[in-house]
C-alpha cells in the first residue's frame, strides 16, 4: 500500500507542476488587466470613432493645402494623399468647427487654384485626430491596448493549448501507470499468480455460491534444505504454472508454499472432486525434477459468510488433511462441527 501511495505522488507531481506553471498565471493576470482596460478604452474609442469617421472620411480639397503651404509642410502634401493628422491639427487650431472646411474649405481652395496660387492637390484626411487632445489620446491608447490585449489573449490560448495537450498526455500515461500499479499490487512477484490481497478482494466482491480450496505443499522445508532455496523457488513457480493452467477457477498465492483456488458457482462436492483431480495431477507431475505432493482443504460459501470465515474453514480442513497424513483432500465437513468457524 505504501508503494502505491508513493508512486501516485510521484506521478501526479508533473500535473501539479504543469497547472501551477507561473507563466500561465502571469499570462492570465496580464490579459485580465489589459482586457479590462481594453474594454473600457474600447467603449470610449467607439464614441470617438464616430467623430473620427464623420470628419476623417470627408475629403478636404483643399484649404488644407493652403494651410500646409503656409506652414511649410509641402513635402507631405506633395504626395497627393497623406495621413494628415498634422494637417487636421493645424486646421483645428485655426478653425474649431470642422464643418467650416466642408462648407467653405473647398471653395476657398478652388479659388486659390483658379488664381493659380496653389496647385490642385488632392488631400485626403484619412486619420483625423479629434479636436479634443484628450479624447484623441484615449482613442489611440485604446487601440494600442486592444492590440496588446489581443496579442496576450492569443498567447494565453497558445499556452493553454500546450498545457492541455501536455495534461492529456500525462493523464493517459498516468492511467497506464495506474493500471500497471494495480496489476503489480495484486500480483505475486515470484509466481505471477494473483496474491493474497487480490484473493480477499475477489472473495469480498464475489456474489456468493462459490467454493474455496487451499493447498499447502508437503514438507516443502525439506526441499529448501536438501536442494537449496533456488530449487524451492522453481518448485513454487512450476506448482503455480500447474494451477494457472486449470480451467474454471482463479488461482492465488496465499503465502509461502500455500495457494488458493476460487471456484465460482461451485458446490462443496464439485470443488472437492476438482481438488482431488488436481492433487493427483500434481503428484504425477515432477516439478523441477522432484515429486511434489500437497495437502488440500475445501470449503463452501454459506449465507452470512465473510471472506475470512470461508478461508478459515478451508484452512481448518487443510490442517486436517495434513494431520491425516498429507497428500490428500479434506473438506470442511471433515472438521468437527465445534471446531468449524462460523463467523
Ligand atoms: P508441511 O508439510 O507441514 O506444510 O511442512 P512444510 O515444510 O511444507 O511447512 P513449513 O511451514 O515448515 O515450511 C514452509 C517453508 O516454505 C519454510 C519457508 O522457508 C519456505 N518458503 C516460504 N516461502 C518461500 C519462497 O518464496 N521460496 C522458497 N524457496 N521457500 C519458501
Ligand atoms: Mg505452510
Ligand atoms: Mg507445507
Amino acid at each position: 500500500m505504501a508503494v502505491r501511495i508513493e508512486r501516485r505522488a510521484g506521478l501526479v507531481g508533473p500535473v501539479r507542476k504543469e497547472l501551477s506553471h507561473k507563466l500561465i498565471w502571469l499570462w492570465l493576470l496580464v490579459t485580465l488587466v489589459l482586457g479590462a482596460v481594453g474594454v473600457v478604452a474600447a467603449t470610449t474609442y467607439a464614441d470617438i470613432a464616430e467623430d473620427v469617421n464623420l470628419s476623417g472620411q470627408l475629403r478636404y480639397r483643399s484649404f488644407a493645402v493652403r494651410e500646409l503651404l503656409n506652414h511649410g509642410d509641402l513635402a507631405a502634401t506633395a504626395a497627393g494623399v497623406a495621413e494628415m493628422t498634422a494637417v487636421r491639427a493645424t486646421l483645428q487650431r485655426r478653425h474649431s468647427d470642422a464643418g467650416y472646411f466642408t462648407e467653405h474649405g473647398f471653395d476657398d481652395y478652388w479659388a486659390y487654384v483658379q488664381r493659380q496660387e496653389v496647385p490642385p492637390y488632392d488631400v485626403t484626411l484619412r486619420h483625423v485626430e479629434s479636436a479634443d487632445r484628450f479624447t484623441s489620446w484615449l482613442a489611440s491608447t485604446a487601440r494600442v491596448y486592444l492590440r496588446i490585449a489581443f496579442a496576450f489573449f492569443i498567447g494565453v490560448l497558445v499556452v493553454l493549448a500546450v498545457a492541455i495537450f501536455k495534461l492529456v498526455r500525462i493523464n493517459s500515461r498516468l492511467a497506464v501507470a495506474e493500471a500497471n500499479l494495480q496489476q503489480l499490487a495484486a500480483t505475486d512477484v515470484l509466481t505471477g499468480l494473483w496474491n493474497r490481497r487480490k484473493l480477499y478482494e475477489t472473495l469480498s466482491e464475489a456474489p456468493g455460491e462459490y467454493s474455496v480450496v487451499l493447498a499447502d505443499i508437503d514438507n516443502f522445508k525439506n526441499i529448501n534444505d536438501e536442494h537449496g532455496h533456488a530449487r524451492g523457488d522453481d518448485v513454487l513457480t512450476m506448482f503455480a504454472d500447474c494451477l494457472r493452467r486449470l480451467e474454471g477457477c482463479k488461482c492465488f498465492r496465499y503465502g509461502g508454499e500455500e495457494f488458493a483456488l476460487w471456484l465460482p458457482s461451485t458446490t462443496l462436492r464439485d470443488a472437492t472432486a476438482f481438488a482431488e483431480r488436481v492433487r493427483r495431477e500434481i503428484e504425477a507431475t515432477p516439478l523441477a525434477g522432484l515429486t511434489i505432493t500437497a495437502s488440500w482443504g475445501v470449503a463452501q460459501w454459506h449465507t452470512g459468510d465473510t471472506s475470512s470465515s470461508v478461508l478459515e474453514r478451508a484452512d481448518r480442513a487443510l490442517y486436517r488433511a495434513k494431520h491425516a497424513g498429507r497428500n490428500r483432500v479434506a473438506t470442511e465437513t471433515d472438521v468437527p462441527r465445534s471446531k468449524r468457524a462460523t463467523a
